[in-house]
């Protein structure tokens, strides 16, 4: 088949046609609500090519026919109603519809990469939702496009899954790490997205977003020669699972020594995806699994810490070495193990703001939790209360997702959790201490433990067997 790179969506993308697709990712979404979005082109020429608004009286001759900009144009674009206000350096606005803005001549950017190199973009949110969340400037390749959306002006930027991807492994860890954990989370990334498996904004007018709803991605911002190399010398090399299609390769950040099944996360089993015990194969560890009520104080706080092999504790992933690895928008912090200390009050008001049938909670009697996958993540948390007038209520956050999201001000860690409950001399409630376990859902790659297995000098095939144990490598395009 005689089809040029990119030019297949992702969408349409089989393993028979053998070729790199393109992607459309989301960088500014309707849900920001972003008024005014500011660009400013490289030293570069650029088509700028916009398209009318039908029926809101703008002339056509308003619109400028296809152009090719001078080096370092800005461009600053307003949301109007179902159009954009769109002002070319110092012109007058301009009302379009939408707009597209092309490379001149198109260079494929792996070939020519230098870090920040792109259309820049002012104010761009990442970690929407999550105790991360940031503004930050971003420097994008490929085209870029700008439409209207209900809430605020949307930005798409389409570009190869091979350039997508370098900016993807930059942003999910840092491009310092040793080449072996790019190369891993570079092979893990591309098989989450050709598996294409989550009906994931199926009515945004792109297939991915920038953020951890789907994968983080920031442009050439900490692009460098180790991230290029990974991803060129892994170019269409992806995980099958047993079945021989592309694995659905789900990844988190910690995932605090065992990792968690898709059903207990997402009700749902997943081909080639199953737990593992994030240690070397002879490792004591082993005898965690799985995780109970039994274990798992003994899990999250024995004296067996102090000196574990397992790969993403601090014995083998140091805080420094943490700090230097993980991606720019991360802070530092111990994710291995963790506690989070509420007083009643705190807890009381944070249950009122985040869980609509607690809006009447008065006093808060118990929390607990009454189902765990094999990692000790919470699927169920009971909570009981009393309510203004008297009465007893009794609600469930039913998973993993709703746990994390009710039990913390931002978002919790995880939900590998244990509630240690301090009561008065009455039996009343006073204060909940959480001492829990690693960061994200746990499912598949533990990004820390893989960074520990290549300071262990593990290569990056030796890597995704470990996490993808029934998976096998293959090139699914040239
Ligand atoms: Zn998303
Ligand atoms: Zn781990």
């Amino acid at each position: 088949m005689n089809v040029a790179r990119g030019n297949v969506n992702i969408r349409e993308w089989t393993r028979d046609a053998g070729i790199e697709p393109s992607l459309r990712v989301g960088i500014i979404l309707d849900q920001d609500a972003m008024n005014a979005v500011h660009l400013r082109l490289p030293d570069q020429h650029y088509t700028i090519e916009g398209s009318v608004k039908k029926g809101t009286g703008a002339e056509p001759s308003e619109v400028p026919a296809p152009f090719v900009t001078k080096p370092h144009t800005t461009l600053h674009i307003r949301h109007a109603k179902n159009a954009l206000m769109v002002g070319i350096d110092d012109n007058p606005a301009i009302t379009l519809k939408s707009l597209r803005l092309s490379r001149t001549a198109p260079t494929h950017q792996l070939d020519t990469a230098k870090p920040n190199e792109g259309v820049l973009v002012h104010d761009v949110p990442t970690g929407r939702g999550f105790h991360w969340q940031k503004i930050i400037d971003q420097t994008l390749t490929g085209t870029i496009e700008l439409l209207p959306g209900n809430r605020g002006v949307v930005l798409v930027n389409v570009l190869p899954l091979e350039d997508y991807l370098a900016g993807v492994i930059t942003a999910e860890m840092s491009g310092t790490c040793p080449v072996d954990l790019l190369k891993a989370q570079c092979i893990v990334a591309r098989s989450w997205l050709l598996a294409m498996s989550e009906s994931k904004h199926d009515a945004d007018p792109f297939d991915r977003c920038n953020d951890d709803c789907c994968q983080r991605y920031q442009g050439t911002a900490d692009l460098n020669d180790t991230a290029i190399d990974a991803v060129r010398s892994t170019r269409g090399l992806v995980l099958l699972d047993p079945a021989d299609n592309v694995l659905d390769a789900n990844y988190a950040k910690c995932c605090g020594g065992i990792s968690e099944t898709p059903r207990a996360v997402w009700g749902m089993d997943k081909p080639g995806l199953t737990s593992i015990i994030d240690a070397p194969t002879d490792a004591d560890e082993r005898r965690f699994f799985p995780i109970t009520e039994k274990n798992l104080d003994e899990y999250l706080d024995g004296d067996w810490l102090r000196t574990t092999r397992i790969y993403c504790s601090p014995n083998v992933v140091p805080a420094s070495a943490i700090e230097r690895y993980l991606g720019r928008v991360d802070e530092a912090d111990d994710y291995f193990r963790w506690t989070v200390h509420y007083q009643r009050d705190e807890l009381e008001m944070l249950l009122r703001q985040k869980l609509a049938e607690a809006r009447q909670l008065a006093t808060l009697r118990n929390l607990r939790v009454t189902a765990r996958g094999v990692s000790g993540r919470a699927r169920a948390v009971d909570l009981e209360w009393e309510d203004a007038g008297g009465k007893i209520v009794r609600a469930r956050l039913d998973s993993e997702y709703r746990i994390r999201q009710v039990l913390h001000r931002k978002f919790l860690y995880s939900s590998a959790i244990v509630f240690h409950v301090k009561r008065d001399c009455h039996g009343q409630l006073t204060a909940v201490t959480l001492h829990g376990a690693g960061w994200g859902h746990g499912v598949g790659m533990c990004q820390i433990g893989a960074l520990g297995m290549t300071l262990s000098g593990i290569d990056f095939k030796h890597i995704c067997k470990h996490y993808y144990p029934e998976s096998r490598l293959a090139n699914v395009y040239q």
